[in-house]
């Protein structure tokens, strides 16, 4: 990593060389769904589609798409990536690419309530089984680890509940035991992680997130090895077919040059509303990486750059408060998703994502009780000035 420019630079300059038609500054947005070629320089399946082909059809690769994968290859310092139309997208394609009837996953036991889902429901359906573990605790990994386990899928900081794993040392478990693995790193964002250089084979990221940034754009990309993201293009993007549109490559691609500035950003304002909540009567636990109390700070302190912009607190009477904030908070929106420039705020009880998403055993539930409580507010502070947000928030909580 030395060697590498500076993050500031390459959300910049990566990816982007000068258009050499125009000389246009910014990158062309080309919304074509095929391309003229001559009959001897492709073929028609994407088994014969080499690496140095040109341009042919949108669903294996676009140029406008394919300076925002070089790019994300570029901050993440992965050989390659493929994008995807969304976040799960990217996750199940990797997942339905790696693993076959007969392999086991490992995966984080609190992660994005649709990658639980995917991965009680939908792989099993396909012969492959899945152990859902706190993958904060390495001895839980390595004792779910079996001999027929392809891969493990970590998120850290995990939504919604922002609990850490070790990638470092996940990842040398992976390898000891033949196995890959995927780390989940949208809340983190490579300004905050860097799970290659920490021995992750793949990083995945909800471009919908900080990547994008502004809230007006889906999409999802997987990063890894040259070779490993060819085999995933030509599996999971052509016959899946799950592409991202040029358009929306572009707008994310575009915002990518502010990531740096944005994201320090997102971590001082998250910083001073954590603190803020953290002292008020009413919040029970406040639940992010870059304060002190948080249980793995220490852990956050020595694998994260960033502490990002997400964080999670406690409150006596969720459901009620959930309802007074949804009504009174005027700067914070009460909605889903995280990472936009508008701060946003929901509420996730335990009771419901257990029974819809994580389907905890006894033990695990307890687990997470104790981390959780009986739900989390997953507070996504945004670009505004943090003595407005806290205002906002003063203003909602008080009798
Ligand atoms: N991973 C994480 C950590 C997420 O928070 C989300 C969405 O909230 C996803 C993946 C899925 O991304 P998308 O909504 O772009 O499909």
């Amino acid at each position: 990593m030395a060697n590498r420019p500076d993050l500031k630079t390459l959300s910049v300059h990566a990816g982007e060389e000068l258009d050499e038609e125009f000389g246009a500054i910014a990158p062309p947005l080309i919304l074509a769904s095929s391309f003229a070629v001559h009959p001897d320089a492709v073929g028609f399946s994407a088994y014969d589609y080499e690496d140095q082909a040109p341009y042919f059809y949108s669903r294996w690769s676009n140029p406008t798409v394919r300076r925002l994968e070089r790019k994300l290859a570029a901050l993440e310092g992965a050989g390659d990536g493929v994008c995807f139309a969304s976040g799960m997208a990217a996750i199940s394609g990797l997942l339905l690419h790696k693993l076959s009837a007969g392999d086991h996953l490992v995966l984080s036991n609190a992660c994005y309530a649709a990658v639980a889902e995917l991965a009680h429901d939908t792989l099993p359906r396909m012969g492959i089984e899945a152990s859902a573990v706190d993958t904060s605790d390495l001895a839980a990994v390595e004792a779910a680890l079996r001999p027929t386990t392809k891969l493990i899928y970590i998120e850290t900081p995990c939504n919604p509940i922002l609990r850490l794993a070790d990638v470092q040392a996940i990842a040398a478990l992976a390898k000891a035991r033949g196995a890959e693995l995927a780390v989940d790193s949208t809340i983190a964002t490579p300004l905050g992680l860097q799970p290659i250089a920490l021995g992750a084979d793949y990083v995945v990221h909800s471009l919908t997130k900080y990547l994008c940034g502004h809230g007006d754009a889906l999409g999802g990309v997987v990063l890894g090895a040259a070779d490993k993201i060819d085999g995933l293009r030509k599996e999971s993007l052509v016959h899946l077919g799950g592409l991202l549109g040029a358009f929306d490559a572009w707008l994310i691609l575009r915002s990518l040059h502010s990531l740096p500035a944005r994201m320090a950003a997102h971590q001082a304002g998250a910083a001073e509303v954590a603190a803020y909540l953290e002292a008020h009567p009413r919040i029970e636990r406040v639940l992010y990486p870059g304060l002190a109390s948080h249980p793995q700070h220490t852990l956050a302190k020595s694998q994260m750059s960033n502490a990002s912009g997400l964080l999670a607190f406690t409150a006596r009477d969720g459901a009620a408060l959930a309802r007074r904030l949804a009504e009174r908070l005027e700067v914070f929106t009460y909605a889903v998703s995280l990472g936009k420039s508008k701060s946003l705020i929901f509420y996730i009880p335990t009771d419901d994502i257990q029974r819809t998403s994580f389907r905890l055993s006894e033990a695990d539930l307890a687990a997470y009780r104790a981390w959780a409580g009986e739900g989390v507010f997953r507070v996504s502070v945004g670009l505004e000035r943090a003595e407005d947000l806290i205002a906002d928030l003063e203003k909602a909580l008080a009798d």
